[in-house]
């Protein structure tokens, strides 16, 4: 692990083994942190706060993050081969992520010197008043296995562009890569302390860290019921927290619609990265006149999908990413079809590849009531239901507790713009879908997500304001009233 600027196990010694879904072997073995390491990380993020890090400036910590973006687009096949050996995602999806990923730290790099506050006019000309922007402080980092990177740094650009220190808990699913990724932090030379990270088999060392009076702010990606736990943790120290967590995001399809270019769209959406993101969008809402033909499409393509190795340059869906997902999985796929649901593709696991795969899977005949068409599956399954109106559209699109994302397919202008306004969700996409960037802000309505990563605005839920007044004058005034 990484803690103040050394590389340590846990201090019990304890360790545990990452297992390759692929292979289904244990591959890594990583320190196995409890509490008393999670105090070590803190404490050094802390010290790194009131030290050297505290007293960088922006322009200085521009220069490091551009530094350490560099590093990561000439390391990205060896971070890339970690996550998907971690993981069994695609090598070709975790290329392209880890060859993108500096771009985020050169965005935050470029916002690190331009944190500015305001002069405010005071109604009292006696003074100047003036706000400072500060770091937040300590920041805990807790990321899921789906895209343990990526999503590390939505959190710790911006917060490194604000001035925090951050301590990092990785999934104990896919822990791997974040000591990768803290391996060239070091290299790009921050002080130490900066980012600190904790490996762990245990969910009890992410509780630890959400709920550590030492921390100042918590920003969390993972599942709803989790990121509940850690809302309440949070609260009890009273701190910040962003929340990004899961989905059940609708792709609405008009008769209007380029279906060719839907069913590629809704393809992408919940195969790409074998359904495993939070983003997937696993329900798909057609209009009756195109039903027939879209389910036709879609089915057709899902039928040739390539699944196996996830290093393979043709494969195109790699295995669930663990034991627990598969189970999961499966086991929504057995209630899908007791409660009724038709089958037109896939519909259980992909026998004879080893590793924990799974068809993709096409579902027709789904009621809003199904439990497939609430639940988040986070695996390679659509569930299709019929509308014959734009209302019925919008209240099928909308009758979720989620509100990750969505799309619509359409080639009407007015009703696309109609429709983005309506889907109560943090994105959506026209005529397009899983597309992200550093510069757009990303995160969930409703049970999705509390506030928002990527772009500017994200900077500032890593800062506090602090408000100044100066007297000018050198007078003294009534003591006993309010200034
Ligand atoms: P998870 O909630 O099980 O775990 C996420 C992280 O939290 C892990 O590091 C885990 O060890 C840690 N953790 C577990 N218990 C904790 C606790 N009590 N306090 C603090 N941390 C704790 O999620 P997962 O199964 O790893 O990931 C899948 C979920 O993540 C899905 O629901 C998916 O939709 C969601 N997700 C959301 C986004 C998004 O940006 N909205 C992106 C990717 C994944």
């Amino acid at each position: 692990m990484l803690i103040g600027g050394k590389a340590v196990g846990a201090r019990s010694g304890r360790t545990f083994e990452s297992q390759n879904p692929y292979t289904g072997k244990a591959w890594a073995v990583l320190p196995d942190a409890g509490p008393e390491d999670v105090d070590d990380a803190v404490g050094a993020a802390r010290a790194a706060l009131d030290g050297e890090w505290g007293a960088t400036t922006g322009f200085a910590r521009a220069a490091l993050m551009r530094r350490f973006g560099d590093l990561i687009a000439e390391n990205a096949d060896r971070l890339a081969r970690l996550e998907v050996n971690d993981s069994g995602k695609l090598y070709r999806e975790m290329i392209g992520q880890l060859s993108g990923l500096g771009g985020w730290y050169h965005y935050y790099a470029g916002l690190a010197d331009k944190i500015e506050g305001r002069q405010i006019p005071a109604p009292n000309p006696n003074y100047l008043v003036y706000t400072r922007r500060e770091p937040v402080g300590v920041v805990a980092a807790i990321t899921p296995w789906n895209s343990p990177l990526l999503l590390l740094t939505w959190k710790l650009a911006p917060a490194l562009a604000a001035g925090c220190t951050v301590v990092a808990k990785p999934s104990e699913h896919s822990p791997a890569s974040t000591l990768g990724l803290a391996e060239l932090f070091e290299r790009a030379g921050f002080p130490p302390g900066v980012l600190n990270v904790v490996t762990s088999d245990s969910r009890e060392t992410g509780a630890a860290l959400a709920g550590h009076s030492g921390v100042d702010k918590v920003a969390f990606t993972g599942s709803t019921a989790t990121g509940r736990a850690v809302a309440h943790a949070a609260a009890e120290n009273l701190n910040k927290v962003t929340l990004e967590l899961g989905g059940k995001s609708p792709q609405v399809v008009f008769p209007d619609a380029d279906l060719a270019a839907a069913a590629n769209g809704v393809i992408a959406g919940v195969f790409a990265a074998t359904g495993q993101t939070c983003m997937a969008g696993s329900r798909l809402i057609v209009h009756a006149d195109v039903h027939d033909e879209l389910v036709r499409l879609v089915a057709q393509r899902a039928a040739a999908i390539r699944l196996g190795d996830p290093v393979a340059a043709e494969t195109e869906m790699g295995p669930v990413a663990n034991a627990p997902q598969y189970a999961k999985v499966l086991g929504l796929l057995e209630t899908a079809k007791a409660e009724g649901a038709t089958v037109v593709h896939g519909g259980a696991a992909a026998a004879g590849l080893g590793g924990f795969f799974v068809q993709p899977t096409v579902l027709t005949g789904v009621t809003p009531e199904s439990t497939i068409y609430r639940e988040e599956v986070f695996g390679p399954v659509l569930a299709a239901v019929m509308f014959t109106d734009e209302d019925e559209a919008v209240k099928l699109a909308n009758d979720t507790p989620y509100g990750l994302a969505g799309a619509v397919w359409t080639k009407d202008v007015h009703r696309a713009h109609r429709m983005a306004a309506r889907i109560k969700a943090g994105t959506v996409w026209i005529n397009a879908y899983r597309t992200v960037a550093p510069s757009v802000p990303f995160g969930g309505y409703k049970n999705s997500g509390l506030g928002r990563e990527n772009g500017v605005a994200a900077v500032d839920e890593y800062l506090e304001s602090k408000s100044v007044w100066v007297e000018l004058t050198g007078g003294t005034r009534d003591p006993f009233t309010l200034g």
